[in-house]
């Protein structure tokens, strides 16, 4: 499980393009990307980029040349593979976009894009995880506002003073339109979780949330909050924590509150973030945990096989993953 002789491929330009390499075809045919044939064969190389192999398509009408990056995420970047590299493993040690521009010597922008991209591409890993067997289930209310920058670029003017909100927050739940959207934990036994940013805390959003993340019928183990109660499809038994009770014998959610505090720290480390994009910081987190027994550098290494798909890559540019967790408009549209 060292990482240290992963991080001796780093230093060297050639390693990391051969790394790429066999990380793009791994498991997927050789082919032309544009024509998708498969009569292609090796066309030159790169003076300015050592260890990248170019190929030329044979097809008769398509005879385009392209390289082990076109169409990927890291297709058109300006920095070696060696920064994407690090920059993804960084970013499965829970970096945020500045602290990685500061140690990959990148514009803040540059990072941040990545992270998104990288983030986007690690989401494809956790579109569709529906949870069985015993669930836990919990959630937690966290402040997020309007973070970031003005579609405009530079700095948002915001007119006035900052709010302090963490600081005279009002007790009880939370709902998005206040800046403080719910989320909920659905912890399975068997190991595997799932995390989504709602709106608030209705009995319809539960139901819905359920629904998504837990596939019916399964045992669920919950606290006894009265939007779990009402829950149907699932066989359902809580512990009522106003009363003491944390356990009775098999039911309790102890797990599911050990993962909140696990989240706390990790959303911690980013300084404040937006409603927009807190659907996006929870997914990756999931995707974290749930490949939690790979150290960083398998985890960095699922996230660049899932980048140098082409498919995905395109996806991640757009961020599509994202948009695609706020599955259903948990986060958006539950005013109907
Ligand atoms: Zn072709």
């Amino acid at each position: 499980m060292a990482v240290l002789p992963y991080i001796h491929h780093l230093f060297n330009l050639e390693t990391c393009q051969a790394y790429i390499h066999r990380l793009r075809w791994k498991d997927r045919p050789l082919q032309c990307p544009r024509c998708q044939s498969h009569h292609v064969g090796p066309w030159g190389a790169y003076h300015y980029q050592p260890g990248l192999q170019r190929y030329r398509c044979k097809e008769k009408a398509c005879k385009r040349t392209f390289n082990d990056l076109t169409g990927t995420l890291l297709d058109g970047s300006k920095r070696s593979v060696m920064h994407w590299i690090l920059a993804t493993f960084l970013l499965c040690l829970s970096c945020s976009s500045r602290r990685m521009a500061r140690e990959l010597g990148v514009h803040g922008r540059t990072s941040y894009r990545w992270c998104w991209w990288l983030r986007n591409a690690a989401l494809s890993y956790e579109m569709h995880r529906q949870l069985e067997g015993t669930v836990e289930a919990d959630d937690l209310y966290h402040t997020a506002g309007h973070k970031g920058q003005a579609t405009h670029g530079g700095k948002k003017v915001l007119g006035r003073r900052a709010r302090g909100r963490r600081k005279k927050r009002e007790p009880g739940r939370g709902h998005y339109d206040k800046d403080r959207p719910a989320m909920i934990a659905w912890v399975s036994r068997q190991g595997a979780v799932v995390i989504q940013a709602t709106r608030d805390f209705t009995v319809q959003t539960v139901q819905k949330a359920a629904d998504l993340a837990v596939q019916a019928g399964s045992r669920l183990y919950t606290d006894s909050a009265s939007s779990y109660r009402a829950l149907k499809g699932y066989a359902h038994d809580f512990v009522n924590h106003t009363k003491k009770e944390y356990a009775r014998g098999d039911v309790h959610e102890n797990r599911a509150e050990c993962l909140f505090s696990l989240l706390k720290p990790y959303l911690r480390i980013f300084r404040g973030i937006s409603k927009t994009t807190l659907p996006g910081y929870l997914g990756f987190f999931q995707f974290l945990r749930n490949f939690r027994q790979l150290n960083a550098f398998e985890q960095a290494e699922r996230i660049l096989y899932a980048a140098l798909d082409p498919a995905v890559a395109s996806r991640a540019r757009t961020g599509d993953f994202v948009r695609c967790l706020d599955h259903c408009g948990l986060l958006q549209t539950a005013r109907n």
